[in-house]
């Protein structure tokens, strides 16, 4: 699926109107890592991929030759549950597990992500958190009872229910077990571990990490215990086992979001299933900076005659719609509104 960079010729195409159209920098690890925001740490030392190869940036710098204006660099937006794909699409493939909010997330040392750091709740504040680490991955714990209701996997082809647009197999999300592409990772994907035994788990994931080991498993276990013994008091001292009850009085997660809270350690939930979650690359939130039109503007603020730029391109619309963070799930609203404003302005400019 990448398209050949072999250069086979030069063409020349001139226009009244240029919008640029072409996406972020997700792809283009070493421009990620350029653009790195400091008060994130140092840049992961590994990343996978969570966009596809055509989102390598290239535009951007074409467009600052042609004299548009880069603005907000350090602004964007990985993920942290990022799963290698055992089918992969593109280069690095990276699938990003939408988790409910069950699993028990720990560090590369076995120590438990602090509160309120649990699965589903902010992205960036973890983001900074495992960087934080000194690594650059993490774990879940979690049983079968957890992943067959709690693991989402963005992308369109892993949901094949919405795709399909059948409602019939999107309601079956409530009953019917283990979701098939979500077994299939369990089975083919390198991050995933099922064991029924502790130490087994502890011994894989150790293994998976390579290395001198950093997991012991009494530690480990002692996390689990904490998090599982709370199950027994009705006013939990957990605050994520709170969260899941109260995630649960809302009838749409508990029908497919979030698991009956139940204790890890019993082997009647299990198997344990480990996920090592590595840093995904995503969001590219600023980009070129154009005006309300979607014009480009250069240095001086000035719009370049006939140049527009629209989508993750421009931040999603002006060089960084979003500001620092984002609100999940909202960034295609920036790509239709920008594309509008410079359709329409494009359409005046030249008419
Ligand atoms: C798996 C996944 C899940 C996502 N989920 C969500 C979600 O739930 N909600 C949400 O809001 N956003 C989501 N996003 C983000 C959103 O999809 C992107 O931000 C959005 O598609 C960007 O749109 P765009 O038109 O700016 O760029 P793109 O969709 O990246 O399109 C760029 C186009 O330009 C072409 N192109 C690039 N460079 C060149 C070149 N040099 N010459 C010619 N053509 C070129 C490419 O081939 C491509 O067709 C998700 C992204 C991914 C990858």
């Amino acid at each position: 699926h990448k398209s050949s960079r072999a250069v086979s010729g030069a063409f020349e195409l001139s226009a009244q109107a240029v919008i640029v159209a072409s996406g972020g920098i997700g792809g283009n690890h070493e421009l990620v890592r350029r653009n790195w925001p400091e008060r994130l740490g140092a840049p992961p030392k590994r990343m996978i991929t969570g966009v596809p190869d055509h989102v390598d940036g290239r535009m951007l710098a074409i467009t600052e030759a042609a004299g548009g204006r880069i603005i907000n660099r350090d602004r964007m937006w990985h993920y942290v549950e990022g799963i290698k794909n055992w089918a992969p699409i593109w280069t690095e493939h990276a699938i990003r597990v939408l988790p409910g909010p069950s699993s028990i997330w720990l560090d590369a040392r076995g120590k438990r992500l602090p509160v309120p750091l649990y699965p589903g709740f902010d992205t960036l504040a973890t983001l900074s958190h495992i960087m934080s680490t000194g690594f650059d991955y993490s774990w879940f714990i979690l049983t079968r009872k957890i992943i067959q209701k709690e693991f989402a996997l963005s992308g369109s082809e892993q949901n094949p229910d919405l795709t399909g647009k059948s409602w019939r197999q999107v309601l079956g999300r409530a009953t019917s077990g283990i979701p098939g592409p979500v077994k299939a990772f369990m089975e083919k994907g390198e991050d995933f571990i099922v064991e029924a035994d502790l130490s087994k788990l502890v011994a894989r994931m150790n293994a998976l990490a390579g290395g001198e080991p950093l997991l012991d498993v009494a530690q480990v276990e002692r996390e689990i215990r904490a998090r599982d013994r709370q199950l027994d008091n009705p006013f939990s001292k957990d605050a994520q086992i709170t969260a899941l009850r109260g995630a649960r009085t809302y009838l749409g997660d508990r029908l497919i979001r979030t698991a009956r809270p139940h204790k890890m350690l019993d082997p009647a939930n299990g198997p344990l299933i480990a996920v090592r979650l590595n840093i995904l690359t995503r969001k590219t939130l600023g980009g070129l900076e154009t005006d309300l039109d979607s014009r480009v503007l250069d240095a001086a603020g000035q719009p370049v005659p006939g140049l527009y730029a629209v989508g993750e391109v421009a931040g999603f619309g002006g060089g960084g719609l979003h500001g620092y963070a984002a609100l999940e799930g909202t960034f295609l609203g920036g790509c239709i509104f920008s594309g509008r404003s410079a359709g329409r302005a494009a359409a005046g400019a030249v008419a």
